[in-house]
C-alpha cells in the first residue's frame, strides 16, 4: 500500500509533507525548496505545462498563459464570482451556472485540471523523495469550502492519480501541527491564517481530540500578494522620482506598456525579497541595476516604512477577526491559544497587532525579541503560539492526518496515557490490573504474586490488556512462564513489574523474589492500539458490567470455598480419630452445602449463586473452628517437638 501523504494545495504555495518514524516533515523538491508556487504555465497547445518556481518566472511575461490563484475559481458557478475576482492576467470564462474555464491556446482548462498539474508536481516530488510510487493524500482546503469546492478538490486529486482519502479543514491540519489535539476538552483556538493571496480566521474547538470549526470569517482577496503591491507602487514612485521610467499610471496599480512588464516582474520579486527580509533584518538596501539600459536604481529602505505603508492593509484583517470571534459568541478572553498560519504572519508587526487584538497585552514590550519557535503568554488572554514555521504548519498536520489514518502515529496521540488496563491472569481466570486505563507514561508498576497449588514449579505470567475483570474476555499481549524450586502453595514469591517506556513499548518482568532469577518479555502493542478497538473494549466494559462484576465475585468466592474444602478435607482425614461422631457429622453436612452451592455454576456463563456459596462458605468456617483449633494445637505440639522441647 502506497504511503499517504499530506497535501497544502495552497492559493499562492503549495507543500507536500510525510511522516517518518514518527516525525513529520516537509518534502522538497529536487532543489531543495519546500514551498512549490501554485503557478502553471502552459507554453502551447500539446506542450508540457510547467510548474511552480519555472512557471512563476514566466507569469510576468507570459501573463495570459499563466495560471496563478486558481485555487479561488475550484468548485465555483461563474455566476457566483464576483467581477473583481474574474480580474487575472489569464482569460476566465465564466458565464451563469456554468463551471468556470481557463481558455489556454484555445483550449479550455477548468481549475481542477490546472490544480491537478500541481499536485502532480508534488506527487512526483514525493516519489523522488520516498523512492516509490505514492497514490494516496490528504489534501487540505479553508473551513469555508463549500461541498462544490470540497469535491472539485478531490476531482483535481483524481486527476493527478491520487485516491484523495480525507479532505481536511486548513486551521485543523494547523492546529493538529502545533500538537493542540493534545489540550483540555473544550479549549477554544484562534487559527489566524494570513498566506499569499487569502486570509481568514477561524475559532475551533477541542472535544475529545476532535477539533469543530466554530466560525470562520476573512478575504480572499487580502493577502502578502497586497503588501508587494503596495510596496511596487512605492518603488515605482521613487524609480519616477530619481529620474528612471515611469511604469505605472496615477492609479498606480496598471501597467501602461507591456515591454515595462519584465521590469515590474524585476522590482515585484526585489520588492517581496525586502518584505521578507524585514521580518528578521531592521533596515535592507534595495538594488535593481541596469532597469533600462542608462539607469540603475538603488533605495535603503526601512522596517518602520514598511509597516506604514502597509499597516492599513493588515488592519483589514480586525474587522474579520471580530466577526469570527462574534460569530463563534466568545469574546477574545475566551481563547486559550491563538495560532498564526501563513507565510506573511512571520511579519512583526502581525505579531503584533494580533497580539494586541487578541489581548496579549504585554506582547509589544517584548516584541523586538519574539522569534520563532516561542510562545508567548500574556497576563491574561490567550496564548500566541508561534512555534511552527507559519507557512509548513498546514501541510503538517496534513502529513499527522495522513499518518493517522494510515495506521502510525496512534502512539502519538496516545503517547501520554495508556488507552486500556495493563495486567494479567490470575488463578481462577481473573484480570489482575496492574497499570490501570489513562495513567500517563512512563510508569513502573509491580504487585508480588504467589502459587495457589502445592508444589507448583513455575508461574506462567499471562499479560492482558482491557477492562473486563475476566481474563478470557480480555486482549492477551503475550505470556511466558517463570520457574522456580517447588514448593507448598504461598510459599513462592513472584514480583511482577510492568514499565511502559516513552515510546509506548511495554517491558514486562518477572522475579523469583528468593532467587532473584528473572524473564523479561518486551510488547509493542501496550499503547498502540485503534481508537476504535479502544472505544469498543470500554463500550463492552460497560455493557458487561454487572455480569462482570458477578463473575468476579463469584469466581473469588469459589477459590475460597474450594481452598476451605481442601483443609478440611485435609484435616478431617489427619484428626479422624480424635473428632466426635456428631461433630464429624456436622462438618460433613456443611461441606456437602458448600459443594453443593458450587454446582450452581452455569456452566455457559461459569457463574453461579454467590450469596448462596459464601453462606455456605460462613458455616463451614464456623463448624470447622473446633477443627482449625484442634489442627493448630497438633501443630504446635509438632513443632515444640521438633525442637525437644517436648516429648
Ligand atoms: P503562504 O501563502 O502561506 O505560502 O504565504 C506566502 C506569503 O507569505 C507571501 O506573500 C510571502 O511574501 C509571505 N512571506 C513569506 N515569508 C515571509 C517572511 N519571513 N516575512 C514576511 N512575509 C513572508
Amino acid at each position: 500500500m502506497s504511503k499517504i501523504v499530506g497535501i497544502d494545495l495552497g492559493t499562492t504555495n503549495s507543500l507536500v509533507a510525510t511522516v517518518d518514524s514518527g516525525i513529520p516533515y516537509v518534502i522538497a523538491d529536487a532543489e531543495g525548496r519546500r514551498l512549490t508556487p501554485s503557478v502553471v504555465h502552459v507554453g502551447g497547445l500539446g506542450v508540457e505545462p510547467v510548474v511552480g518556481h519555472k512557471a512563476n518566472r514566466v507569469r510576468a511575461v507570459r501573463p495570459l498563459e499563466t495560471v496563478y490563484s486558481v485555487k479561488r475559481f475550484m468548485g465555483r458557478r461563474g455566476s457566483d464570482i464576483p467581477r473583481e475576482e474574474m480580474l487575472v492576467t489569464y482569460p476566465v470564462r465564466g458565464d451563469g451556472a456554468g463551471p468556470v474555464e481557463i481558455d489556454l491556446h484555445g483550449c479550455a482548462w477548468t481549475p481542477e485540471e490546472v490544480s491537478a498539474e500541481v499536485l502532480k508536481k508534488l506527487k512526483a516530488d514525493a516519489e523522488r523523495a520516498l523512492g516509490g510510487p505514492v497514490t494516496r493524500a490528504v489534501i487540505t482546503v479553508p473551513a469555508y469550502f463549500n461541498d462544490a469546492q470540497r469535491q472539485a478538490t478531490v476531482r483535481a486529486g483524481e486527476l493527478a492519480g491520487l485516491t484523495v482519502e480525507r479532505i481536511v479543514n486548513e486551521p485543523t491540519a494547523a492546529a493538529l501541527a502545533y500538537g493542540l489535539d493534545k489540550l483540555k476538552d473544550q479549549s477554544k483556538i484562534a487559527v489566524y491564517d494570513l498566506g499569499g493571496g487569502t486570509f481568514d480566521l477561524s475559532v475551533l474547538e477541542l472535544n475529545k481530540g476532535v477539533f469543530q470549526v466554530l466560525s470562520t470569517h476573512g478575504n480572499t482577496r487580502l493577502g502578502g500578494d497586497d503588501l508587494d503591491t503596495r510596496i511596487v507602487a512605492f518603488l515605482a514612485g521613487k524609480i519616477r522620482e530619481a529620474g528612471g521610467p515611469e511604469l505605472l499610471d496615477t492609479a498606480e496599480t496598471r501597467v501602461l506598456q507591456p515591454e515595462t512588464l519584465p521590469m515590474l516582474s524585476r522590482i515585484r520579486e526585489a520588492a517581496e525579497e525586502a518584505k521578507i527580509r524585514l521580518s528578521t533584518d531592521e533596515s535592507v538596501d534595495i538594488a535593481l541595476p541596469f532597469l533600462t539600459s542608462g539607469f540603475s536604481f538603488s533605495l535603503k529602505f526601512s522596517r518602520a516604512e514598511l509597516e506604514a505603508l502597509t499597516r492599513d492593509i493588515l488592519m483589514r484583517t480586525r474587522a474579520h477577526c471580530l466577526r469570527a470571534l462574534s460569530d463563534a459568541k466568545l469574546e477574545a478572553k475566551a481563547l486559550d491559544q491563538v495560532i498564526l498560519v501563513g507565510g506573511q504572519t512571520r511579519m512583526p508587526l502581525v505579531r503584533m497587532l494580533v497580539g494586541e487584538w487578541f489581548a496579549c497585552s504585554e506582547f509589544e514590550e517584548t516584541r523586538g525579541d519574539l522569534r520563532l519557535g516561542e510562545s508567548y503568554h500574556a497576563a491574561s488572554g490567550p496564548v500566541l503560539n508561534t512555534g511552527v514555521n507559519p507557512d509548513e504548519a498546514v501541510a503538517i498536520g496534513a502529513a499527522i492526518q495522513a499518518e493517522i489514518l494510515s495506521g502510525g502515529m496512534k502512539h502519538l496521540l496516545l503517547l501520554d496515557v495508556t488507552p486500556l488496563s495493563l495486567g494479567l491472569e490470575t488463578f481462577g481466570g481473573l484480570m489482575n490490573v496492574i497499570i490501570p486505563r489513562n495513567t500517563t507514561i512512563p510508569v513502573k508498576a509491580g504487585e508480588v504474586f504467589t502459587t495457589a497449588l502445592d508444589h507448583q514449579r513455575s508461574m506462567m505470567i499471562h499479560v492482558l490488556q482491557g477492562e473486563r475483570e475476566r481474563a478470557q474476555d480480555n486482549w492477551s499481549l503475550g505470556r511466558f512462564e517463570l520457574e522456580f524450586e517447588r514448593a507448598p502453595k504461598g510459599v513462592p514469591r513472584v514480583g511482577v513489574q510492568f514499565e511502559i517506556d516513552a515510546n509506548g513499548i511495554l517491558h514486562a518482568l518477572a522475579r523469583d523474589i528468593r532467587t532473584g532469577q528473572q524473564k523479561i518479555m518486551d510488547m509493542k502493542s501496550a499503547v498502540d492500539v485503534s481508537d476504535a478497538d479502544v472505544q469498543k473494549m470500554i463500550e463492552e466494559s460497560v455493557e458487561n458490567a454487572f455480569d462482570d462484576l458477578n463473575a468476579r465475585q463469584w469466581i473469588e468466592a469459589k477459590l475460597k470455598a474450594g481452598e476451605t474444602l481442601m483443609a478440611t478435607r485435609k484435616g478431617m482425614s489427619e484428626h479422624a480419630g480424635e473428632l466426635e461422631p456428631a461433630y464429624r457429622q456436622r462438618v460433613e453436612s456443611a461441606l456437602r452445602v458448600v459443594e453443593a452451592a458450587l454446582e450452581t455454576e452455569d456452566s455457559r456463563s461459569k457463574i453461579g449463586d454467590t450469596p448462596r456459596l459464601k453462606a455456605a462458605s460462613q458455616e463451614l468456617d464456623e463448624a470447622t473452628l473446633q477443627l482449625a483449633d484442634l489442627m493448630m494445637d497438633r501443630a504446635m505440639e509438632e513443632m515444640l517437638r521438633k525442637q525437644g522441647l517436648i516429648q
